[in-house]
């Protein structure tokens, strides 16, 4: 096992993921926006998945990720 806090998404599981959780019709429509710079996510950007009191996602980003980052510390 890797010992890496997060983890690039595979783009099957993400898809999968998004089945599940019922919102492949809003990633069709581009509804998902990353948390950060509200770009839609897709498959070939999403960085992570994390819940805070809802589904949020965060793109491959640079910026986004360091964000992503801080966040999680506090
Ligand atoms: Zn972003």
């Amino acid at each position: 096992m890797e010992r890496k806090e997060v983890s690039a998404i595979l783009q099957d599981d993400f898809i999968e993921f998004l089945k599940q959780n019922n919102l492949y019709d809003s990633y069709m429509k581009k509804e998902l926006l990353c948390e950060y710079c509200q770009k839609p996510i897709s498959e070939y950007n999403v960085f992570t998945i994390y819940f805070d009191t809802k589904i949020k996602f965060c793109c491959d980003n640079e910026k986004c990720i360091e964000f992503f980052n801080k966040r999680k510390k506090k």
